[in-house]
Parts: structure tokens; C-alpha cells; sequence
């Protein structure tokens, strides 16, 4: 993609919202989607006199973060007032941190999942801070003389992840991104919903000559999908080596990612940290975290999803790939899945079927969580139901159909088998005894099988499998004609 021998320099920022009830430093609640400037009070309006009081389940859910990143949390952060002019920000400041985050140096070590690159992704820091509200530029009879702003998102809990400018390449950036989400939403911390803003990103992009000092970054805003976030960072980068093999400089900036023209484009010059006059916010104390609080979240800390799918590798000889279809896009797949290999199932065909004819049927009828599903075929009942294939009792195409009646009706496989009459033939005199009378009717055919005709196998077959009105089970009918016939 570069032309010529320049790399890219990519780190990320990514703001993410904490799933708590309340906001960051007062009662008011966070839902999403209520009417405007509804959720407010005096603290986050910034009213003078308002005083803020940090809620404890934020800095549980960012301490749980940290170390889900591999941070060390601090036990003593400082929160600071950043200070900046903007109508969505009634203070004009926002409530942040800034010299002494709540958590510093992770890392996400190289070729640690299976999007992983193959270096390791640093993370500088993790800061809590309050969101700002939201202007509404667009919706209102006014609205091409008038702006208006909804405070309700104003002191919301955010935390901050700022990566070190480890990336290469904007689609290692972009996998990053969407494992952080993943991790965030597996954890229970963040929603990862991208649309109503709970999660979203900047990028520092910049240029260089490997070894070279790096390069003048742009930062690009408010990626907030990965499609646009690797697009993005592709064309900065492609910009960027244009502008400087042109001998020109490339100017620190602010830009913003133009989905439809396919380009980044200016939209102010970069602020640096000291226009921000940051200072300590001296109407909150210290944060103190004890170290046998951070312990107590470490310990209820959920299996990491890199960690469960090394997890599913090792233990049932998956492949990578059908790890990462297990346990990405619905987690709870995987669960129902790991539930039916300790019921009993075989782990290659219990993987078969869930990725196969369960999500298939999670598709049709539009379900995300296997809750629903599981309530109809709980995943014991999938595993006794996979048993009756292997024990041949029924064929594997008869159990696609057991298992819709399970669904519908929230009945076991062997109730249904024996209400229906399913069980397969299986009894080797019954079969032999059918065999014999296929032989006794068809002599010619017989003398041509033994005469070398063998391709008339197939016709036996048919012949047995009608006459069990195709019941047999194939398997026993095959191995048990052969031997009739090579007699
Ligand atoms: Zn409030």
C-alpha cells in the first residue's frame, strides 16, 4: 500500500462508555433515548455551588478494564479539570484525568488471538473522565438558524484508552478496535453499541523511514465504526507520503474521516496538553484504590475471550478459526456449545451442529442469544440427541428434523424418536433376514454381482432400504449386504 519505503505510526484513543445506571459524578441516570435535557441536575448541568461525588461502580468497571488490558492500576489517581470553551460542556471544563491516570502499561502481547499482529500493543494509560452533552444541529423547525443542546449524556462515565503508536497497519489497528469492543462487552464494562456513541475512537496517524524519528501526527476524530476507522487510517497514511513526496511538511492537525468522499479532511489545528490548563480538581479528593479492592475484581474477573478460545483450541482440538465463529460474534453459542461437550457430546460434532444447523436456525429466527433456543433444547438435550446418531439409532439427516420437533415442541430426542417410531432398524438378524429375501427375489442379479458386476451394489441397497421401509440403518445395511453377497 505504501508506494515507497515509508511505514505508518498508528496509535489509538478510544473512549468508551461505563455501563453504569448513574452518572459519573451525580444520581442522574444514563439511559440512552430519553427526551432532552430530561436526565439533568444541578452537578451536571455545572450549576455554581454543585458539588461532584464520584460514583464507586465507575471506577469498579474502569479498575476492571485495566486489568482485563493488562494495566496496572494505580491506588492513588488525581482527577483534573480540563478546561475548554464549548456550548455542550456547561462547566467549561470536563472533569478528567490527567497527570496521575487510574492506569497505566498494559499490553496486548503479540500473537496473543487470532487477530493479533505479531507485536505487541502497548497501552500507555487508562483515564476516567466525565462525557460531555450533545448538540443537536439538525431536527428542529430553526434549525438552519439554531443550534440546540441535550445535557443528558453530560457526566456520563467514560474511560479513556490510549494505546502507544505501536501499529503498522490501519486493518492491525482496526482488529484491535473491534477485540477492544469485544473485551468491553465480555467484561460487562461497555455496551459496545458504536451507533449511540458508547464506544468510539481517534487515531494518531503519522508517517516515517523505518528508524527514523517519528513523524508530525494528524489525529483522526470520532471513527466510530471499524470499516471507517481502517479506511480512514489508509487514506491519512496514503495522504501523508503524498504530502511529504511532494517535499512538503505534513502540519499537526485535527482531521475529520469524510465516509463519502473517501478522504481526511482539516478541521483544526491539534490543541496540545497545555492549552488545556489542566489542574488538580480540587472539589474532588484523591482517588484511593486499595489493593485488596483490585484483588477482589481481579478474582471475579470473567475468562477473557483470547483466553477462551486458546481455551477451546487446546481442550477439544478446534481449529482457530471455528473458535474465533464460536465465541465472537455470539458468545453464547460458545457456552451452549461447552455445555453440550459436558453433557457428553462429541466436541467436533456438537461443533458441527451449533455452528451449522443452530445458528442457521438462531438465524431465521433472529435471535442473538442462545437463551431462547436453549430454554426449547437445552444443551443436554442436544447431546443426547447427537448420542442417538452415533449409537445409529436414528441417521444424521433424520436428527435434523428430531431437532426442529425438540424446538417446537421442548421435548427430548428419545421421546420424540419413540413417539414417532424414528429408531432405525439396527438389529443385525432383522437386517439379515431382509437381506435374504432381497437375494431369494433377484437371482440374476445376484449371478451378476458374483459374476464381477459389482456396480450393481447399489441396487441391493434399495432394495433392503425399501423393504424396511427406510428404517435401516444404512451403515449395518452396507457392511451386512456386502457380506451377504461376497458369501
Ligand atoms: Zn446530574
Amino acid at each position: 500500500m505504501l508506494g515507497s519505503d515509508f511505514e505508518a505510526v498508528i496509535g489509538l484513543e478510544i473512549h468508551a462508555q461505563l455501563l453504569t445506571a448513574s452518572k459519573i459524578f451525580c444520581g442522574c441516570s444514563t439511559a440512552f433515548g430519553a427526551g432532552p435535557n430530561t436526565h439533568i441536575c444541578p452537578v451536571c448541568i455545572g450549576l455554581p455551588g454543585a458539588l461532584p461525588v464520584l460514583n464507586r461502580a465507575a471506577v469498579d468497571y474502569a479498575i476492571r478494564a485495566a486489568l482485563a488490558l493488562g494495566c496496572t492500576v494505580q491506588e492513588r489517581s488525581i482527577f483534573a479539570r480540563k478546561n475548554y470553551f464549548y456550548p455542550d460542556l456547561p462547566k467549561g471544563y470536563q472533569i478528567s484525568q490527567y497527570e496521575l491516570p487510574l492506569a497505566t502499561g498494559g499490553v496486548v502481547a503479540a500473537k496473543s488471538d487470532y487477530w493479533a499482529p505479531n507485536y505487541d500493543i502497548r497501552i500507555t494509560r487508562i483515564h476516567m473522565e466525565e462525557d460531555a452533552g450533545k448538540l443537536l444541529h439538525e431536527g428542529f423547525p430553526d434549525s438552519d438558524r439554531r443550534s440546540y443542546v441535550d445535557l443528558n449524556r453530560a457526566g456520563t462515565p467514560l474511560i479513556e484508552i490510549v494505546t502507544e503508536p505501536d501499529f503498522r497497519h490501519a486493518r492491525h489497528a482496526a482488529a484491535f478496535f473491534g477485540y477492544l469492543r469485544e473485551l468491553l462487552v465480555a467484561i460487562g464494562v461497555n455496551d459496545g453499541n458504536m451507533e449511540e456513541g458508547s464506544l468510539r475512537c481517534d487515531a494518531n496517524v503519522s508517517v516515517r523511514k523505518p528508524g527514523a524519528p517519528l513523524g508530525t501526527k494528524a489525529e483522526i476524530k470520532n471513527l466510530n465504526s471499524f470499516r471507517f476507522l481502517e479506511d480512514a487510517i489508509e487514506h491519512e497514511i496514503a495522504r501523508q507520503v503524498e504530502v511529504l513526496e511532494a517535499g512538503e511538511r505534513v502540519v499537526q492537525e485535527t482531521r475529520l474521516w469524510d465516509s463519502g468522499a473517501k478522504r481526511t479532511v482539516s478541521m483544526r489545528s491539534k490543541e496540545e496538553a497545555h492549552d488545556y490548563r489542566y489542574f488538580p480538581e480540587p472539589d474532588l479528593p484523591p482517588l484511593l484504590v486499595s489493593a485488596a479492592r483490585i484483588d477482589a475484581i481481579r478474582v471475579a474477573m470473567p475468562e477473557l475471550p483470547a483466553v477462551w478460545r486458546r481455551r477451546l483450541v487446546d481442550a477439544h482440538q478446534l481449529t482457530t478459526a471455528d473458535a474465533s465463529m464460536l465465541t465472537q460474534v455470539r458468545p453464547s453459542l460458545g457456552r451452549y456449545f461447552e455445555d453440550a461437550v459436558r453433557a457428553g457430546a462429541d466436541a467436533k460434532t456438537a461443533k458441527n451442529w451449533v455452528l451449522g444447523l443452530i445458528s442457521a436456525t438462531m438465524n431465521d429466527l433472529g435471535l442473538d442469544e442462545t437463551g431462547p433456543l436453549a430454554e426449547k433444547v437445552p444443551a443436554a438435550n442436544l447431546a443426547a440427541l447427537l448420542a442417538l446418531i452415533d449409537k445409529g439409532t436414528i441417521s444424521g439427516s433424520m436428527a435434523k428434523d428430531v431437532f426442529e420437533t425438540m424446538y417446537a415442541s421442548g421435548q427430548t430426542a428419545d421421546a420424540i424418536v419413540a413417539a414417532e417410531g424414528l429408531a432405525q432398524i439396527d438389529d443385525e438378524s432383522q437386517i439379515a433376514g431382509l437381506i435374504a429375501d432381497v437375494l431369494v427375489a433377484h437371482p440374476d442379479a445376484v449371478a451378476q454381482y458374483r459374476g464381477g458386476k459389482t456396480s450393481t451394489f447399489g441396487f441391493f441397497v434399495g432394495k433392503v432400504m425399501k423393504a424396511a421401509a427406510g428404517k435401516a440403518n444404512p451403515r449395518r445395511v452396507n457392511e451386512l449386504l456386502k457380506r451377504a453377497l461376497e458369501a
